[in-house]
């Protein structure tokens, strides 16, 4: 059989740069297909989703929300505090185990069908440059035509419209960051009353129409941190796009395709090497080199591939998903122990959270003694000062917040009245002055239990110590 790999050099270039470094545009052809279509589907209904998210209200709180800056986070309707950091950090790693698991399974599958980069640039931006350019062929003699009157026109349309859809992807970004309210007011307002958020949404167009106009498959190639993970995360038992080398190369190896012959008995490889699959790769490799980090598996040059095959009658799938050992060694995909590894970390992650998420108060108290305060006698009693801070996570008002000793017996007077209000979402800080009878003190150091209440109702308890007098027995 022949060497598939002949020709080595694509090993020390990327598609996007020319030999002397200067950026090279990637002219595909326009994919058509099975692949295709469904990544269609997909990706309409993904970007439906993802331009929702920001302004669906789950009872009051923004759907999706990652308001950086005040560190506040709204997941799937849930809003997370500062305080629920951890669960944040928990949700943070299962995406990370989950990603991993399923590229050691699928390969770079997210790439190609889920990625927002990859669903803007192909199927939103480029489909533009299809419409109003062309084709491959047409693209490619446009961008050497002169700057005539047609080549104007076209450009300064895409540009336009571009822009456009650049300004609109930042506003639902901005939505995502400062919540769609705050944007819906700045709009209302306008950006001379908000002027640092208008001045973010005119950065972040910016940078969209830079990386969607300009840049675009690079993200992929020099800035996304998960392409750089493929290397390690890939093995031969990972499902990929894949070309089928042994078929396709056969004893022979690939050759252009003669009307009428037939390959079984020529000896020569399935692939006529027509180029088809180089053309219409977004990213400009060639995938008979084997896996790549350029690949995006965007399945492109599996369509094209079928496509030609059925032309000259061969079987379909010369590219088709398929791990390594499929193709070498014919053996079928197997879960492996290092796909168990990350499955059983992955399910581990998923119990601790939801474990927490059932832990998790919808108001937090915390009630600490005054520093550098010891107790006073009060007859009897010996009375102890505190500070509280009580933060409600609900989108309801508390009208009558109260503090209860519940353990030991004792009196509590809240400086602030007796009843206090903390309004959605918002946070209460006070002092409390606790009395407790001596003789029912546990030595110097008693631990009481408190109950904060909205009225009657008990909202979240919290334990602190109470000093007394030392006790000689
Ligand atoms: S499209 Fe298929 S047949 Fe044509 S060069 Fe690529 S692998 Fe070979
Ligand atoms: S090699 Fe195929 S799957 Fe990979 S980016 Fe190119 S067209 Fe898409």
């Amino acid at each position: 059989m022949s060497e598939p790999y002949d020709d080595e050099s694509f090993r020390d270039t990327i598609g996007t740069l020319d030999k002397d470094g200067n950026r090279k545009f990637i002219f595909p052809k326009k994919p058509h297909g099975r692949f295709y279509s469904y990544r269609k589907y997909v990706s309409y209904l993904l970007l439906a989703i993802l331009i929702a998210n920001p302004f669906i209200k789950v009872n009051g709180n923004q759907f999706m929300m990652f308001n950086v800056l005040e560190r506040r986070f709204n997941i799937f309707g849930f809003p997370f505090w500062p305080q629920d950091f951890y669960l944040f950090v928990i949700i943070m790693l299962i995406g990370v185990a989950f990603l991993l698991l399923f590229t050691v399974v699928f390969g770079r599958i997210f790439c190609g069908w889920i990625c927002p980069q990859t669903i803007f640039l192909e199927l939103v931006f480029r489909r533009i440059e299809y419409w109003i350019d062309g084709d491959r062929g047409a693209q490619i003699r446009l961008n050497k035509q002169k700057w005539d009157a047609e080549k104007i026109r076209k450009r300064v349309t895409k540009w336009v419209i571009f822009f456009m859809i650049s300004f609109l992807i930042a506003n639902v970004f901005l939505a995502y960051l400062i919540s769609s309210d705050k944007l819906f007011q700045m709009v209302e307002d306008g950006p001379a009353l908000h002027l640092s958020n208008f001045i973010s949404l005119l950065i972040f167009t910016g940078v969209f129409y830079f990386v969607f106009v300009w840049f675009r498959e690079q993200v992929c190639i020099i800035a996304c941190p998960y392409g750089r993970l493929q290397g390690v995360l890939l093995d031969n038992k990972s499902i990929n796009v894949a070309y089928d080398f042994v078929r396709g190369e056969k004893e022979e190896g690939r050759a252009k395709f003669k009307k009428n012959e037939d390959r079984a008995t020529t000896g020569k490889g399935d692939c006529i090497d027509c180029n088809q699959c180089v053309n219409v790769c977004p990213m400009g490799i060639d995938i008979r080199n084997g896996t790549q980090l350029e690949c995006t598996n965007c399945t492109a040059c599996i369509d094209e591939c079928d496509t030609i095959m059925e032309s000259v009658n061969l079987p379909k799938g010369l590219i088709r998903y398929a791990t390594e050992d499929e193709i070498v060694k014919k053996e079928p995909f197997k879960f492996t122990a290092r796909m168990k590894g990350y499955t059983a970390v992955l399910v581990i992650l998923i119990g601790m959270l939801i474990g927490m998420l059932f832990l998790r108060n919808d108001v937090e108290a915390t009630i600490l003694r005054l520093p550098g305060q010891l107790f006073e006698h009060k007859g009897d009693k010996i009375s102890n000062v505190y500070t509280y801070k009580v933060i409600n996570k609900t989108i309801k008002d508390f009208n009558e917040v109260n503090f209860k000793i519940m353990n030991p017996k004792g009196t509590i007077r809240n400086v602030g009245g007796s009843n206090v209000m903390i309004s959605r979402e918002g946070t209460s800080q006070g002092t409390l002055f606790i009395e407790i009878d001596q003789a029912l003190l546990d030595g110097d150091k008693t631990k009481v239990t408190i109950g904060v209440y909205n009225g009657n109702e008990l909202l979240e308890t919290a334990t602190t110590n109470f000093l007394g007098p030392r006790t000689f027995n």
